[in-house]
């Protein structure tokens, strides 16, 4: 090769290994901005499955990315709830909160972390409904009491994303309380009790909540799927409002 393309040709290697670089950095600092660590790098891809309005300026952090409802199954919740008073006990960054706004008269959205809870307010306006939205800062344990709706939510932490090893996942597994505990406690509320729950969940166990009231409640358990993969199952417990 002449001297002269030789020498050109090493510029043209340095200079596409600047570029390189340049998308590299812009690329992380979209994803530092964007809460999207090596973590949630997959979850990322998936964004507009949760949020079919991420790029208009939707706020998750990294426990945002791994729990909340892809919008496709926040939707099926919301038309299944009746469009009552809707109470979303672990509202997390709003994913479901929006949805049933949508739809209901009212939504009460609580969560114990006032991070998430400003990340849910933001996204609600997103989505044009925060005036249908009550948000709450609080732990739903001591709210419990005080609370009155026609449909309590229940998508409590299933403990991050491990929650897929485990073969079986049995409901004393549901943090911050067995899922027999938080479930009497939505009871004191309304019989009207929509759950989400691992996809992995023990079907027997949610069958079985049903008995813990006096008359038995219906309960339907239904598989949630976006593309094709399985992401959860619902667990909808009580009668009306529910089609
Ligand atoms: P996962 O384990 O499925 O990733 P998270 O740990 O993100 O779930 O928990 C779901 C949401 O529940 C979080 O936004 C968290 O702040 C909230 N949360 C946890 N405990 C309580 C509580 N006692 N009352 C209300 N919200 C809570």
């Amino acid at each position: 090769m002449p001297r002269k393309s030789r020498r050109r040709s090493k510029k043209h290697c340095t200079l596409l290994k600047r570029l390189v670089k340049i998308k590299a950095k812009k690329k992380a600092k979209l994803e530092e901005e964007e809460g999207v660590t090596p973590l949630v790098d997959r979850y990322w891809l998936q964004r507009y499955d949760l949020f079919s309005r991420y790029d208009k300026g939707i706020k998750l952090d990294e426990e945002g990315w791994f729990s909340v409802t892809p919008e496709e199954i926040a939707v099926r919740h919301a038309e299944r709830s009746g469009g009552g008073v809707v109470i979303d006990c672990f509202a997390g960054v709003g994913g479901n909160a929006i949805q049933f706004a949508s739809v209901s008269q009212h939504v009460v959205a609580i969560d114990i972390d006032p991070h998430k809870v400003a990340m849910a307010s933001n996204n609600a306006k997103i989505y044009g409904v925060e005036d249908y939205i009550d948000f709450v800062v609080g732990d739903f344990f001591q709210l419990a009491p005080y609370l009155k709706g026609n449909v309590v939510f229940l998508s409590p932490p299933w403990g991050g994303p491990s929650y897929s090893s485990v073969g079986n996942f049995t409901l004393d597994l549901l943090k911050p309380k067995d899922g027999y505990s938080m479930f009497q406690i939505a009871q004191s509320i309304t019989p009207n009790i929509i759950m989400f729950l691992p996809k992995n969940v023990d079907q027997r166990e949610v069958e079985e909540l049903s008995w813990l009231s006096s008359p038995p409640l219906h309960v339907e358990i239904e598989e949630n799927y976006v593309q094709s993969s399985l992401k959860g199952m619902t667990a909808y417990f009580g009668d009306a409002p529910f089609r």
